[in-house]
């Protein structure tokens, strides 16, 4: 079908579906497409790490069907569909059999999931979870484990360590990373998390990597750099994401993380704009929810008439680890001077530059100076 004025949208995750619904409380009726490679099932993507403690099968997850969020937000949906091409100079995006021309194209494609160089005959068996459909397969083979080996101490892995002790499971982590969630947290908060997690059963590799992976009778066997040797029913890599960046090359995008993009969300190209895990905004690439919910509002007014540019407050990030809640909100620099306070039940990280604060991180019962702290912090873009 083609439209004159027919804004294109190539994703279904938080980022699409966020500015589809921005756009529509602005304009009922502006022709809008989203394309998707998945089913276009509306589902919230940070349930998947702790959907087992909220007893949510993964089913129960997807919060509104493609068909029901067709019917509200009056759309056309292509799904089940990869793009696999841009022709920027008929503005024309291209799956293998069809194309679609746009006035305005938006990526939202996300990120997939790095895969770590490891060996051996179990390693195509490591599972990782990105997206619902990643959860359904991860919660089938879950049923049958009993134990979860984890790559990756960061976030992600120690919110999954975290939902898995709730499913009575026993979990061990191994990563190079001197404490966890190490790019975040400085070290006295990442060692009060691993010391919760210890307590609570989760057994830490760190400063390790993962050579191997065999299958044995009984699961799989782990191979680390030091010689040593775990044993676990399932192996799931949390080890990072990487921006869907394949558009690039039949558009000439500039990309750096992600798709380069200004404070208006538009790439290097006129009339193609990008948001979510896929893009970099005037250099900040913020793989999280709020930053998504800011570019969201901003692009759905630009789109529709009122060209708008972008801004960052800061956006503390909640850690989902329930054994030690966490809040941080990372500064932009390695370069840093945290202060650290212990209370009987938590710890405050301040991080100062030149006497201003810049950061923090807060565990246990301190997560309650979020909101006072936040005021503090300078604006991020
Ligand atoms: C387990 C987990 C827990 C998390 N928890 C939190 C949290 O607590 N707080 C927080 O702030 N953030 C959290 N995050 C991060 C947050 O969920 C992501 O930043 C956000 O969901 C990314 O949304 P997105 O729409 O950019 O990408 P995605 O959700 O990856 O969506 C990408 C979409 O693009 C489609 N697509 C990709 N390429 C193509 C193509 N070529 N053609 C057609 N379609 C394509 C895909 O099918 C999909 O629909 C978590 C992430 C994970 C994995």
């Amino acid at each position: 079908m083609a439209q004159d004025q027919n804004i294109i949208i190539v994703g279904s995750g938080m980022a699409g579906y966020t500015l589809l619904r921005e756009i529509r409380k602005i304009d009922k009726t502006i022709y809008i497409t989203l394309i998707c490679a998945d089913s276009g099932d509306f589902y919230s993507k940070p349930m998947l790490s702790n959907a087992l403690d909220k007893q949510k099968p993964p089913e129960s997850l997807v919060m509104l069907s493609a068909q029901k969020m067709i019917e509200t937000q009056n759309f056309e949906l292509i799904n089940h569909t990869r793009i696999t091409s841009i022709d920027t100079t008929n503005q024309q995006v291209n799956s293998d059999t069809q194309s679609w021309h746009y006035s305005q194209l938006i990526l939202a494609t996300g990120a997939t999931p790095f895969v770590l160089p490891i060996q051996g005959n179990g390693a195509a068996d490591i599972l990782s979870v990105n997206s619902l459909d990643d959860y359904k397969r991860f919660y089938l083979q879950l049923e049958q484990a009993e134990s979860v080996a984890i790559i990756g101490p960061g976030l992600i892995g120690c919110e999954f360590a975290n939902d898995l002790l709730t499913a009575n499971k026993q979990v061990s982590i191994i990563g190079p990373d001197p404490w966890p969630i190490s790019k975040l947290l400085p070290e006295s908060i990442g060692i009060y998390l691993q010391q919760k997690l210890q307590q609570l059963g989760v057994e830490f590799h760190l400063q390790k990597t993962v050579e191997s992976v065999a299958k044995i009778d009984t699961g799989y066997q782990l191979s680390l750099n030091d010689n040593s040797e775990i044993t676990a029913d399932l192996v799931l890599s949390a080890v990072g994401l990487r921006a869907n960046l394949d558009l690039a090359e039949s558009s000439a995008l500039k990309t750096d993380r992600a798709y380069v993009v200004d404070k208006m969300l538009q790439t290097n190209t006129q009339n193609i704009y990008a948001l979510g895990d896929c893009a970099e905004v005037e250099g900040h690439h913020l793989p999280y929810i709020l930053p998504i919910m800011q570019c969201a509002r901003a692009l759905a007014k630009t789109l529709t008439g009122t060209t708008t540019p972008v801004t960052y407050p800061a956006m503390p990030v909640a850690i989902k680890t329930p054994a030690c809640p966490l809040v941080v909100a990372s500064p932009a620099t390695s370069q840093n001077n945290w202060q650290c306070t212990e209370t009987e039940n938590g710890i405050k990280a301040l991080c100062y530059q030149q006497d201003k604060l810049v950061g923090f991180a807060l565990a246990g019962d301190q997560i309650i100076e979020k909101q006072s702290l936040t005021q503090l912090l300078p604006v991020i873009l």
